[in-house]
This record gives C-alpha cells, structure tokens and sequence, in this order.
C-alpha cells in the first residue's frame, strides 16, 4: 500500500478525489489516498502551495512532493523541504495556455479591438499576414515551446528566448543576457513564459522595454515579478508599448485602485490562462509515483538551485 497525502486546500479534494484514484487504479497502484495521515507514514504529498502544509520536517520517508502547479515560486525556497519536488507539466494545462495565448495574439495581430471600436462606420483595412507578424516568446520551456509550436503553424514569425541555447527550427532561438536585447528589438508582440526567480525578476524593465520597437505589446501569462509595473505604465503612456495584456500581477486578486484596471490600453484577466486540469494532471501524479516506486528518475523534478 502506497500512502499519498493530498495536501491542497480542503475545497480541492472533491475536484481531485475521483481522477487520481481512477489514475491510480489506471496504473494498479495500490495506493491509500486520504487528506490526513501521520506525517511518518506518508509516502508521497501531492501538494498546493497555498495549502497550510508548510513543514516537511515531519514527513521522513517521503519520496516526492508532487506539485499541482506548474510554478513553484512559492515552494522552492522552503528549507524545511528535502524530499524531490516535481512541478506539474499537464496537457491540459498546456493545452488551455496555447488557446489562452493564440487567442491574445490574434487579437492583436487582427486588430479586433479596432473592428469592435469601429461598429458606426464602414473602415475597412488590410491586416498583415501572420508571417508579417514578429511574435518573441520569453521562455520556451513546457508552455513557451507549446505556444511556439502553434503560433508556427498559423504562420506567425516566431523567435524565443531561454536560459540555455535551443534549436527548434523555424524558431529562432536566442539564450543568455544578450540574447534578450535581440529577441526583443525584433518583436512586434511578447509574451512571457518565464518562472518567477531571482534572475528573472523585472526583465521586462525600463531599459529592456526601449528595446522593443515602438507599439510593441505585451502578453504576460508567466507570473507578475516579470514586469517592472511603474516601467510598463511609463511605456504604455510615452506609447513605446501599444497594449498590454496580463494575467499575473505581484498581488493577486489585483488590488483595487492598481493603475492597470483604469488603464486604456491595458487588459486585465484574473490569473486564468491555464489552470491544472484534474484529469489529465492526475494522470501525470501517478505516472510519476509509479516511476518513483520502480526506482526511476521523477518526471519534471525542480531544479532547487535555478528555482524552476
Ligand atoms: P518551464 O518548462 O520550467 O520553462 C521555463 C523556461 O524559462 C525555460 O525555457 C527556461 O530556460 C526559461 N528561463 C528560466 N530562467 C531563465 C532566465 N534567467 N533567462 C532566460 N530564460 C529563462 O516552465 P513552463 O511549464 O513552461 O511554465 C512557465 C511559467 O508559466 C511557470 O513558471 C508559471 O510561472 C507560468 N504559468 C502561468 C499560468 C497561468 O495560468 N497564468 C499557468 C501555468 C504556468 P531553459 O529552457 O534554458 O531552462
């Protein structure tokens, strides 16, 4: 019998209860699957950051923490974890990231909000093709290479941005800080699919915001610390940035009275491009304890030293 604690929030437990037992069973794991147990007995958490389960200390013949979430921000610095901690690459989760972000794209690119400001008169114009269309995506890891991939598909001019050097034709890749001044001189519209860490704190800032050719925007799905705010709104009002869209914010729900709500050319949506879908996520938890009890290396395990 394998012992797996689900620590998230209590209200969490009947949306996942049914799939990772069905997931479980799928694999024949036997496993005893409760939101109580004695610390010492459990196996493997699959955890929430906001669930109030802060200290590992207790849980000594734990094998993995098995994260619900793709980012981890908010458990990778806890120093009473020294279990593996796996984050959580789902498809489905994926899957509503690349419609979140095609959907945001084609909105700018097709000017749509010129057609809807337009329902009076008769204005036509001629967008540009997709292929005239520069889109940089920072980050191309699970999600950033995902939105790549179909963001190529409808034809947009795809280049990307990473820590490490990558080569997955037709995006052309940049890595490293001096890749980042040249993804962004060229870049029509951004969007950021960064983790939030030390070294990715504010990268998009005054200096790297006059990077961009002017009328640039801007899609953030990736997570609040990325943007240096009062920078963006300087931008969004000089109009070296046209538009922006976020997703994240420093402070979630975003405070009321926060510029960005009031702002024009900014929209706001409620942290909901991808959420983990229980499904197919539960799926992942059990492959990897299956993996985990076979001795095999854990799909997905957080670097805790890089911080994603
Ligand atoms: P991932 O697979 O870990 O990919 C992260 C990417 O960022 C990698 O390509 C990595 O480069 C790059 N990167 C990290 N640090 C960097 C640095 N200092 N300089 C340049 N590139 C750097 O993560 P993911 O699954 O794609 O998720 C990305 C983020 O999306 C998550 O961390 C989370 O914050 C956010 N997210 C948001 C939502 C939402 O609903 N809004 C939902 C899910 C996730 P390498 O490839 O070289 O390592």
């Amino acid at each position: 019998m394998i012992n797996v604690l689900f620590a998230a929030r209590p209200e969490r437990w009947s949306t996942y209860e049914a799939p990772l037992k069905t997931a479980f069973a799928a694999r024949g794991l036997t496993v005893d699957l409760r939101q109580e147990f004695a610390p010492q007995d459990v196996d493997y958490i699959v955890y929430a950051p906001n669930s109030p389960l802060q200290d590992f200390r207790p849980y000594t013949r734990c094998k993995a923490v098995l994260n619900l979430w793709a980012g981890v921000e908010k458990i990778v610095g806890n120093e009473t974890l020294s279990q593996p901690l796996c984050r959580m690459v789902d498809p489905g989760l994926t899957q509503s990231m690349v419609e979140w972000v095609a959907g945001h794209v084609l909105r700018y690119h097709l000017q749509i909000d010129r057609c809807l400001a337009c329902q009076d008169r008769w204005e036509p114009f001629v967008p540009p093709l997709a292929e005239e269309r520069r889109v940089a995506i920072l980050g191309l890891g699970a999600l950033g290479q995902a939105c790549a991939d179909t963001l190529c598909h409808l034809g947009f001019n795809v280049s990307g941005w990473a820590r490490t050097a990558k080569d997955i034709p037709p995006v052309s890749c940049h890595h490293g800080p001096e890749g980042l001044r040249e993804v962004l001189s060229t870049a029509d519209i951004v969007v950021l699919l960064l983790p939030d860490t030390p070294e990715t704190l504010n990268i998009l800032n005054a200096e790297s915001l006059s990077w961009l050719p002017a009328g640039a925007r801007i899609i953030n799905p990736g997570r609040g610390p990325l943007i240096d705010d009062s920078a963006l709104i300087a931008a969004l009002d000089s109009g070296q940035v046209a538009q922006a869209t976020l997703d994240v914010f420093r402070v979630e729900p975003l405070p009321a009275g926060h510029p960005y709500w009031a702002h024009p050319q900014v929209t706001v949506t409620p942290h909901i491009a991808a959420e983990t879908r229980p499904i197919t996520a539960a799926r992942v938890i059990a492959e990897n304890i299956d993996r985990g009890e076979a001795g095999a290396p854990f799909l997905h395990e957080v670097d805790r030293s890089r911080g994603y």
